[in-house]
């Protein structure tokens, strides 16, 4: 067992997070340092810190994040303009949370 980190809390709803989407797979919530005008993080709830953590068995979960991304991107009305997708991975990446997490960032022209 690893330790919890934030996002498992958030996932598990020991920490109370408004969600901007739910489904079986994946959260989805506003980040609480934005760093563009929609900054949303979409997590998976099962822990996977790193990239090189997931499995051959995780594809169709890492595709549907990415699906996930553009849902989430069109409930918020950023599909048309378009958006940003970041995934930083361990120190170097600047990852703080190690918890696989993929950022949207829209509301802006970068
Ligand atoms: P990363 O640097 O890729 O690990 O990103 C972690 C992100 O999580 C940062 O942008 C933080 O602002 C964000 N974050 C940390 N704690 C919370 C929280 N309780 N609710 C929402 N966002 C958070």
């Amino acid at each position: 067992m690893h330790e919890k980190d934030i996002f498992c809390k958030i996932v598990e709803k020991e920490i109370p997070t408004d969600f901007i989407m739910e489904e079986e797979n994946w959260v989805a919530f506003k980040d609480i340092r934005p760093s563009a005008p929609v900054h949303v993080l979409i997590v998976p709830k099962r822990h996977i810190a790193y990239l090189e953590d997931a499995k051959d068995s995780d594809r169709e979960l890492l595709g549907e994040l990415l699906l996930a991304v553009h849902k989430v991107a069109e409930k918020l009305g950023l599909a048309e303009g378009g958006y940003r997708i970041a995934i930083n991975q361990k120190e170097d990446g600047g990852q703080i949370v190690p918890h696989l997490h993929l950022h949207l960032l829209g509301g802006k022209k970068f």
